[in-house]
This record gives C-alpha cells, structure tokens and sequence, in this order.
C-alpha cells in the first residue's frame, strides 16, 4: 500500500538534501506562483505528475497540502478535473493544473479554459490560440516553452537553436490572456548524477541567456523522479515529480 503523504514527504526530504548539498536556498512550495506574484526568488516548487492515476490519488495528495499537479493528456485531465470539483477553488487552496504533454492544436481550446500551466509550447502557432482561446475572465494562461535538448528527431521540444527566437515570439504575444514563465525540458535518462547535470545544463544556460536578454522568466521545470537532484543542482524552480509520489505506474501513458 503506498503511502502519498509519506512519498511526499520523501520526496521534499530529497528536494531539501540536493538543496543543501548544491547551495541553494530554497522554500520549497506545492503550487506554482500566479502570474500577479512571481515566483520569489528561491522558491523550488514540487509539482506532482499524477498523469495514469486516479482522481482519489489527486485527492489524497491534495489533503497532504500538494497543490500543483501535472498531467500529459487533456482528456483524462479533463476527467480527473471534473470528479474533484469539489476541491477546485479560486482562493489557491484547490488543485492547479500543469499540462506536461505535447498538446495537438485542435485540443487548445479545452486546455485553454481549463488549465493553469501549459508547459509543452514548441510553436508559435499554438501559444496564438490558447491566447485567443483563453476566457478573459480567467487569469492568464502561465507558459513554458519545450525545448529538445536532447537534439533527437523523435522528441517533442523546439529545437535548441530555435528556441530563444521562439521565447521572444511567445513573451511579445503581451501578458494579457496568456504569460511566457520559463523553459521546460525532458532529457534523456542517464545513469550517473554527473551525467544528468549536464543533460539539464543546456536549459538552464538558455533560461539564463534569455533572462540577461531582459525576459522575465521565473520558472525553469526539469527533474523527475530520477534525476531531481541533478537538476535542482543545475538552478531547476519547478521539478515534476511522478512515480516518487504516486508509485509505480501500471497504465500506459496515453
Ligand atoms: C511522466 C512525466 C514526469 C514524471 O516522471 P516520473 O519519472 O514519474 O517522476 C515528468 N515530466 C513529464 C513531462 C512526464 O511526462
């Protein structure tokens, strides 16, 4: 029987050591800042990827204070948001939706009336429509932008070369229906921590980069279960975290 509230707190327990042992000084937090504050400085927020779990796996997280959570497909997303409309609240004690997986232009419109974070922006084109698509009523739509770091063909990501001129293009859409936060990555796995601190370093280089080009990006979202340590080492302010938190999972990942 896996305890959540336990993982959890195994897993804030990892998050603290790596921020010990790196230097970092860090408050660690279970939700994503909102664009009207952004993120303070230090601040490393643990979000739990409860893509292939059930709605009661989110619940019992959500009453062991987690508040983010990711998920890589809309449509069970979708599923999972309406059986916990009972913890949905607006106050910031209900559950905020991160999508951590590619997103095909014509599922945008439910993303962008439904979720808080989209991570997986890997072109213009569709960073243009959650924008057109977001309600204005809502607050805006917090963006990342994928990038493939890895170089391979078959991942999804923008290509590294491609993906500063893509930040700028995303940031200059304005801040008013949806809001450029940082760069997300998905690296390869890799056996040693030295080796996945240098699978993570060329996103955090970019994300500085375009930092010093004057981007007020505040979110840097790399790390999963394995490698969290590398890269918190390597500055990461949000690492995703599945398996750690939920177990092992036995449905495949639609
Ligand atoms: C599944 C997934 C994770 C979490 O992976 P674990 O190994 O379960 O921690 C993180 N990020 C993305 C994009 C994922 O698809």
């Amino acid at each position: 029987m896996v305890s959540i509230f336990d993982n959890l707190q195994a897993v804030k327990g990892r998050i603290q050591a790596a921020c010990l042992a790196y230097g970092r000084d860090a408050n660690i937090v279970t939700s994503c800042a909102q664009p009207s504050d952004a993120c303070p400085p230090h601040t490393l927020c643990l979000l739990a990827v409860s893509k292939t779990f059930s709605a009661d796996a989110v619940r019992q997280a959500h009453a062991a204070g987690q508040r983010a959570f990711g998920e890589n497909h809309v449509q069970e997303a979708l599923a999972k948001m309406a059986e916990l409309a009972d913890v949905q609240r607006t106050d910031g004690s209900g559950v905020q939706w991160h999508l951590i997986g590619p997103l095909q232009s014509n599922k945008s419109r439910p993303v962008a009336e439904a979720f808080d974070w989209v991570h997986t922006v890997d072109r213009l084109q569709l960073a243009q429509r959650l924008a057109a698509q977001r309600p204005p009523h809502m607050p805006p739509l917090n963006l990342c932008i994928q990038v493939n770091t890895s170089g391979e063909a078959s991942k999804s990501g923008a290509p590294l070369h491609e993906a500063a001129a893509l930040a700028h293009a995303v940031a200059a859409l304005g801040h008013q229906r949806v809001r450029l936060r940082g760069l997300m990555a998905i690296p390869e796995p890799a056996p040693t921590l030295a080796l996945q601190r240098a699978q993570h370093r060329p996103l955090a280089e970019l994300w500085q980069l375009l930092r010093a080009q004057g981007l007020a990006l505040d979110t840097l979202s790399m790390g999963m279960s394995d490698d969290l340590e590398a890269a918190v080492a390597e500055g990461a302010t949000v690492v995703r975290v599945g398996r750690a938190i939920f177990g092992t999972r036995h449905s495949p990942v639609l």
